[in-house]
Parts: structure tokens; sequence; C-alpha cells
């Protein structure tokens, strides 16, 4: 019996991820709040609860078959070792600059500090304007940054743009649109073709476009 296993992120993107797969027919078969390896209504289809940052390293060792993550995280992971197949249109969001909303502009003498998780994305960016910039690694709360004088700018996910507002932030610039993505592993994809495809096929059908 072949059997597959999907890794799902954490958070955000697992309460948009189980509605799209109760879609498709498929549903945890156990606490999802406190298991890592869920079962499903499938017999052999298993889930991974883990966070999003780690699946592109599951799926790319093999340890599941197929994930879901932000392409946010794909990026920043660079993607190269996974198939990508399919957009989901869920979670989605946009990778932006924020600032203090009364900060003075920027002197151009000093280089500019960055806070930010996404650190390879940042450089990227920046690089690509031709700009140095300090970057600041944070793993949460980067809102507070600018804040408390850590860094003139931040990098990070906005949705509504409620948490900006609320902590006396302004957007200056959309680096790029994001969503979560479906990612398989290379070999799955050969041995487990028929299968895999079969889900992606499924998960097409629902996938809300535009
Ligand atoms: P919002 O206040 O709706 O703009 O949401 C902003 C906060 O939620 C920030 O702390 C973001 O890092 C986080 N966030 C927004 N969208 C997502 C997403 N799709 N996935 C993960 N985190 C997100």
């Amino acid at each position: 019996m072949t059997t597959l296993t999907i890794a799902l992120s954490k958070g955000r993107i697992l309460e948009d991820s189980l509605p799209l797969l109760a879609k498709i027919g498929l549903k945890p078969a156990g606490d999802i709040g406190r298991l890592l390896r869920v079962p499903t209504n499938h017999p052999n289809i298993s889930l991974l609860i883990i966070r999003p940052a780690d699946v592109p390293t599951f799926v790319e060792y093999g340890a599941a078959d197929m994930g879901i993550t932000g392409k946010d995280v794909l990026m920043e992971h660079g993607g190269e070792a996974l198939y990508e197949p399919l957009d989901l249109g869920i979670a989605r969001c946009r990778l932006s600059i924020a600032q203090k909303k009364d900060a003075p502009p920027h002197d151009g003498i000093r280089r500019l500090r960055v806070a930010t998780k996404y650190l390879e994305l940042t450089r990227r960016h920046y690089a690509a304007k031709g700009q140095q910039v300090e970057m600041i690694k944070l793993y949460g709360s980067m809102e507070l940054a600018p804040l408390v004088g850590l860094a003139d700018v931040i990098v990070d996910l906005v949705d509504t743009g409620n948490t900006l507002k609320a902590n006396g932030l302004i957007e200056t610039e959309i680096i790029t649109q994001i969503s979560a993505r479906m990612v398989v592993n290379k070999a799955s994809m050969k041995t487990k073709h028929a299968m895999v495809q079969d889900w992606l096929d499924r998960l097409s059908g629902v996938v809300e476009r535009g």
C-alpha cells in the first residue's frame, strides 16, 4: 500500500489549510491541537503538524512527501530542492517594509538598520537596489524594533495592516505578494506519482484563483 505523509504548517496557514483539505475529502482523525503526527480518514495518509519554516526541510529530505507552507518561507529557504506545483491561494498576505509613522527621512550616511526574520529575502531586496543595509535577525515581534530604536525599518508579513497601525507603524513598500503553496518531494513525485498527482488534481479543483 502506498502511503502519503503531508506536512502542514502550524498557525495561520493551518486554519486555512484544513478547510481546503476537507473540501477534497481529507480530514484529520485525531487531536490536531496536541498530536504532531495525525492520522486521517484515509488509512494510508497521515499529517505532520510542524512549524512553517520546517516544512521545506521535512519535504526536501522525504520525511514528508508533500507539504503546505508560505511562499515567504520557500523564498527564504531557497526552494530549488523541491517541486512547487500549486499556489493554494490561502493565507494571502504581503511581505512589506514598514517604519514608524513619524520617522524622519533616513540620512543616507549611516547604514539603514532593518529588523527581520527574513535575512535572505531582505538582503536580496536591498542588493537589487544597490543599497547596503545592516540587518538584525529577530524571531518575532518585529513591530517592536522601530519603537525601541533597535531598527529604522522592519521587513515582515502584513495582512490587514492592523498590527502595524496599532503600533504606530506605516507600510512604505511592498516587496512581494505571498500565499501558501503546496510543495512535493522530488523522489515522491516519481515513486508515488499516481497518488501525489491525484491529490494535486483534487486540490487544484478547489483552489480559488485570483
Ligand atoms: P495583520 O495585523 O493582519 O496585518 O497581520 C500582521 C501580523 O500577522 C504580523 O505579525 C505577521 O507576521 C502575521 N501574519 C500576517 N499574515 C500572515 C500569514 N499569512 N502567515 C503568517 N503570519 C502572518
